[in-house]
Order: structure tokens, then C-alpha cells, then sequence
């Protein structure tokens, strides 16, 4: 604090004291928690200047901050994308990125049939009552979908790289090839991959959407969202909803997720091995009857996973179906874990089970869910970092406990 006073008084020591010295000496490391509301400057026509964007800077954290800042140049370089901003959560972020397409009432959306539920809500619910419609194809019949592109003319098509959670890779750049046919702006959750293992962009889409809650945090302990933009004029736009839509990501969430990336590559190269191996295992298991994971050679084409994400991996989830098609069934197992945690994420560095039909898809209609292919007895499983024997003897003792305990 520097002021033409000397001898304050012990109220305005109290507020001023040891504030606004000046950036330290020496630059830190690690990108400082900037938890400063506002910014200030030596002059008010510095504040004109930076208020009217003739020059650089900061002025309202809800208008940008450089701890959030920092965060979203990382994710922008890792995404190979123009223009990066940071949300909340995943759900304010992909509610930005749809903003971003300008959509007018009237406009269609196409949408993937297997959206996380909560996105399937904001597209029929929320962009419904302002009048933009929404309607679902199954996006990995790429001919079926060319048709209904054509038959709908959607301003926008919005998928997800592996879908929630039948776990279907998504062919990007088909799709995007698709959108750019009719003109329409193709939207790509990449929360389940994370730009580790995919980079949309690079396969035509325009905005690669995440919720950073998940892989990119990593830990359970901090919710954000970023929307990483192909082409830097849709910047504005995106600005925009932030600053006036209002749903910042604050300082301490990004500092923690920016430390979560620093391990991405680590944790998803665990991940996705222990992945492999547990869904090899429960592929041969007498209590499973249907294992979903990409790269089994039973679900899906494997030149696409190779196209669409990083060899030799697959994702780091496997969704099962147990013999006993029942929501009993997959509660009895899921009670009977007791290294997996029953846990409403996914992305963390433990391994968490999910019930799809009372959770992630739980506002679905039952007969939509059973169309979609989501039973009563599917669980998804998060794989974790921990080692891969204790996983599977877990998965194990809990598929042999929870039978028992049925008969
Ligand atoms: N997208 C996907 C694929 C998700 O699974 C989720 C949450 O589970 C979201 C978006 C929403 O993210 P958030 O909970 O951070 O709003």
C-alpha cells in the first residue's frame, strides 16, 4: 500500500496493510491463486483504457482472472483449439457452447441419443422452453444420421466422444463432416476422453466441451467446466455468457484443476490399462452377461478407435450388465464393493461404480432408457489408478457375495 499518510489509523491499517505492493521478485513457478475480485490501476484512464479493451488487462474477476486465465491457455493448447474459456461446471460450459451457435426459436438441434441425461434435460427442458427443438439420432449409424441431417437441417449437432454410458466411440470427423454438409456447428463433450486421448478439433468439430469435474481434475474435489473453440471469433460469444450469464469458475477450482492436468497423461495411461485388463476379466465372468467397453472386440470397430483415440487406449470405463438384469441385483453388488466407491463421477483417481438407470439417466423415462439399452442391472465402472489386482478381486468377492446373498 502506498499513501500520502503516515500515521494511519488501526481501522485502515486493518483493511490496507500489506495490500497492493506490487507483483514479488522473481517470478513464481506455479501460477499464484489471484483471489482478487477486482484489479486496479494507477490512473482512471488506465481503467478507461483497460474497460474499453484498448489495452490489456484485468478489471472484474467475473470479466477474467489470470489464475482462471492460465487454465484455459492449458486447456486450449492441449485441445489444439483457438480460443479457451472456463465455467463452473461441465454443465455450464456446454450450456455456453450451445450459446455460442446463436441458436433462434425455431432452430433444431441434433443431438446424440446417448447424452449424459443432465445435457438431454438442458436441450429438451431448458433450450425447449425458449423455443429451440431438439431431436435425437443415434449417431454411430453415420448413414442414418446423414439422412436425418438432411431431413431436420439442425444448426447444430452435439455428441459425445464416448457416449454415457453404452460407451460408444463417436466418429468425430464423420459427424463433423456431416454438420459442415448442412451448415450446422458440431459440439463435442469430450469429457470422457479428455484431450489426452482425443482432440475433436482435429476432427472437424467446432467446440470440444468439458466437464473438468472428471478427467482433468481428477480427484473428487473440485467441479469446473471448459469449452475449448475451434475458431477464435466464437471468443465474443463465449466471453459473453461468462460475463453475463455469470457462471465463473472460481480461482481455487481452477488452481486445482490445473494441478489435476499436470498428471492427466499419467493417470489416463494407468486408467485405461486397468481398464483393459478388468474388462478382459469380466468379459469371461459367469455372473456378467454383457461387458461395454470399446475395444472389445465384441462391441465396436476398431480401426475407429484407433482413429478417434490415442493407441493403444480405449477409455478408462467398462459398464456391465449382470446376469440378473434387476436393480436389486446391481444394489447388491454395488453394496457388496468394498474397495470401489459408489460414487456419482467418474474421472477420479479411484475407482467409482455407477448406477446409470437411478443416477446419470435417472430423469430419462423408464421405456426411453430400456430403448437406449439401459437396463436396470448396468453398472459403470470409473477405473481407477489403484493397482489392477486388487480392482479385480474387489469386482470379484462383490459379484460372488451379492449372488450368494440373492439365493
Ligand atoms: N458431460 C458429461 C459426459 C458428464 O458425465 C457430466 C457429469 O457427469 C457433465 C457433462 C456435467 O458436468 P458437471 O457435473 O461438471 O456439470
Amino acid at each position: 500500500m502506498t499513501t500520502h499518510k503516515k500515521d494511519l489509523g488501526i481501522n485502515t491499517q486493518l483493511v490496507h496493510a500489506g495490500e497492493r505492493g506490487g507483483p514479488p521478485q522473481g517470478k513464481p513457478v506455479s501460477v499464484p491463486i489471484y483471489a482478487s475480485t477486482t484489479f486496479t490501476y494507477d490512473s482512471m484512464s488506465e481503467v478507461d483504457q483497460v474497460f474499453s479493451g484498448e489495452k490489456q488487462g484485468y478489471i472484474y474477476s467475473r470479466y477474467g482472472n489470470p489464475t482462471v486465465a492460465a487454465l484455459e491457455e492449458a486447456v486450449r493448447v492441449l485441445e489444439e483449439g483457438a480460443a479457451a474459456c472456463a465455467y463452473a461446471t461441465g454443465m455450464a460450459a456446454l450450456h455456453a457452447a450451445i450459446f455460442a451457435c446463436e441458436l433462434t426459436p425455431g432452430a433444431t438441434i441434433l443431438a446424440s441419443q446417448d447424452l449424459y441425461g443432465a445435457t438431454i434435460d438442458l436441450l429438451y427442458k431448458v433450450l425447449g422452453s425458449y423455443g429451440i427443438k431438439t431431436t435425437s439420432a443415434d449417431f454411430s449409424d453415420i448413414q442414418a444420421l446423414r439422412a436425418k441431417a438432411l431431413e431436420v437441417r439442425p444448426r447444430v449437432l452435439i455428441a459425445e466422444t464416448i457416449s454415457n454410458p453404452l460407451l460408444k466411440v463417436c466418429d468425430v470427423a464423420a459427424c463433423a463432416e456431416i454438420a459442415r454438409a448442412v451448415g450446422a456447428r458440431f459440439i463435442v463433450d469430450n469429457t470422457f476422453t479428455s484431450p489426452y486421448l482425443c482432440k475433436p478439433l482435429k476432427h472437424g468439430a467446432d467446440f470440444s466441451v468439458h466437464s473438468a469435474t472428471k478427467y482433468l481434475g481428477g480427484h473428487a474435489d473440485v467441479m469446473g467446466g471448459v469449452v475449448v473453440a475451434r475458431d477464435a471469433v466464437d471468443l465474443a460469444t463465449l466471453i459473453g455468457v461468462m460475463k453475463l450469464v455469470g457462471g465463473i469458475l472460481g480461482v481455487w477450482e481452477a488452481h486445482e484443476i490445473h494441478r489435476g492436468l499436470k498428471t492427466l497423461a499419467v493417470r489416463m495411461d494407468r486408467q485405461c490399462a486397468n481398464a483393459a485388463s478388468l474388462a478382459e476379466y469380466l468379459s469371461g465372468h459367469s455372473r456378467v452377461s454383457r461387458v461395454h467397453y470399446p475395444a472389445l472386440a465384441t462391441n465396436q470397430n476398431p480401426d475407429l478407435i484407433k482413429r478417434v483415440l490415442r493407441p493403444p487406449h480405449a477409455g478408462a470405463l467398462v459398464s456391465i450388465e449382470l446376469q440378473e438384469n434387476t436393480r436389486e441385483a446391481a444394489f447388491r453388488f454395488m453394496d457388496a464393493l468394498s474397495l470401489c466407491v459408489r460414487s456419482t463421477s467418474l474421472g477420479d483417481v479411484f475407482t467409482g461404480v455407477l448406477h446409470p438407470a437411478t443416477a446419470s439417466h435417472r430423469e430419462v423415462a423408464p421405456k426411453r432408457r430400456l430403448e437406449l439399452g439401459i437396463t436396470e442391472g448396468l453398472v459403470r465402472i470409473s477405473v481407477g489408478i489403484e493397482d489392477i489386482a486388487d480392482i479385480i478381486e474387489d469386482i470379484q468377492q462383490a459379484l460372488e457375495k451379492s449372488a450368494a446373498a440373492a439365493r
